[in-house]
């Protein structure tokens, strides 16, 4: 093997960065052809210095956007102190994280985890293990109620009962043990709840598929219907959860609590992975020593980052702001239907938007809105999702859907 002295990354262009992923990385993204240096707030800059105004957030794991300094110097701090003990022995920072979760959300015991679908993961395990030692299903006979057009995640439990087909298709044997029933539908569930459904696991806002928010009742029927049958509800809030929706959760729009919670992207501040299933204690306490696990899930840094975020959420402050920027954002994209939007749907600083198909694709809109300057991602071909820091300033907001207004109308 030659070992080759390589020139630092920063005195690599863009084009030359890009080149070399394209060969050095597996092609599982097609990223927007933009390689960012450094970030502050809602700002990103590239490797040539310009500068764009990020609508991503890092798919909601930004909410409080780059560097914000509360949760760098928590970071900081911890990094001094301890970072990892594994769950072998405590650690002092997970007590306290436990405790603010469960007064955040009104649950009452964590599962400390690192992405996404790690959580999903391991609140499917939980409901399947809570079916047979309390409900009395048979074994192996569990069933798991899911919506169309979900997306929970890439595992391949997870991609099994996805009905996305670049998502699936070439990874079978899928793992069975899931019923799949329209989204906001409500009666679609109450037919498919039996003997043997140990649980309902739904996105109460669907991101991925386009920002699709339920009718007004759903989430509540959704309450009321697992409730009834003894089934346990599980949400997953890991796009939709901690401040994006104008509330602390998107189930709070409809005073709902579930059984099941699932926290992610955001819990880390966008600095490191933090995920959670958060939940009732009789249905946790079906977990013992040895049934599930994770080596860095609950790391103090992890433990440091995720109380710090709640800590910023608890002030109302970002929800607010969601609320007051959501409004703003939804009155100009309504001013834009007609003008190159076919429709959207808004709730808090989040939308998804889609576009009039004679004006250009979602990736076309994409690359058109990056050379002015601002950073989206097309979600299923025509729909742009927008989902800035939720500490964008107001006038930023506002130069950013001036942009999109510029490129819609060519
Ligand atoms: N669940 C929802 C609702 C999501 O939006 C995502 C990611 O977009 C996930 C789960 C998976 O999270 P991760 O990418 O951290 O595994």
């Amino acid at each position: 093997m030659t070992v080759t002295s390589q020139r630092p990354a920063a005195a690599r262009s863009s084009a030359e960065l890009i080149a070399v992923e394209e060969e050095k990385l597996a092609h599982n993204y097609h990223p927007l052809p933009v390689v960012v240096a450094k970030a502050e707030g809602s700002w990103v800059e590239d490797v040539e210095g310009r500068r764009y105004l990020d609508l991503l957030a890092g798919y909601s794991a930004l909410n409080f956007g780059h560097g914000h300094p509360v949760l760098l110097d928590a970071a900081h701090r911890q990094l001094d102190r301890v970072t990892l003990t594994s769950r072998a022995f405590h650690n002092d920072r997970l007590a306290g994280f436990a405790e603010s979760l469960a007064a955040l959300t009104g649950l009452d015991m964590t599962l400390p985890m690192n992405t996404g679908a790690e959580a999903v993961e391991s609140a499917l395990k939980i409901a399947r293990k809570w079916a047979y030692d309390v409900k009395g299903v048979a074994p192996g006979r569990a069933e798991i109620i899911v919506a169309a057009g979900n997306f929970h995640g890439r595992t391949t439990t997870i991609v099994s009962f996805s009905d996305d087909p670049v998502a699936r298709t070439g990874f079978e044997p899928f793992t069975p043990g899931f019923t799949t029933v329209p989204y906001n539908d409500l009666s679609a569930i109450e037919a498919a709840i039996g003997e043997n459904t140990a649980a309902v696991l739904i996105e109460p806002i669907q991101g991925e598929a386009g920002v699709l928010i339920p009718d007004d009742g759903y989430l509540a029927g959704v309450r009321e219907l697992t409730r009834r049958t003894g089934t346990l509800f599980i949400a997953d809030e890991i796009q939709s959860g901690l401040g994006r929706t104008g509330a602390t959760l998107a189930v709070d729009h409809e005073s709902v609590l579930p059984d099941l919670l699932l926290l992610g992207k955001a819990l880390g501040g966008g600095i490191v992975p933090v995920s959670a299933v958060v939940g009732r204690a009789d249905v946790m306490r079906v977990l013992g020593p040895g049934t599930h696990g994770s080596t860095f899930g609950g790391n103090p840094l992890a433990a440091a980052l995720g109380s710090a975020v709640i800590r910023l959420l608890e002030t109302g402050e970002y929800q607010q702001r969601a609320q007051r920027l959501g409004r703003i954002l939804s009155a100009r994209l309504a001013a834009l239907v007609g003008h190159g939007v076919v429709e959207f749907r808004s709730r808090g600083l989040w939308a998804g938007v889609d576009i009039d198909p004679r004006v250009g694709t979602g990736r076309e809109v994409s690359e058109r809105l990056l050379a002015a300057g601002v950073l989206v991602k097309d979600t299923h071909g025509s729909t742009i999702r927008i989902a800035p820091p939720l500490c964008i300033e107001e006038e930023d907001l506002h130069l950013a859907l001036g942009a999109l207004e510029n490129v819609l109308a060519g």
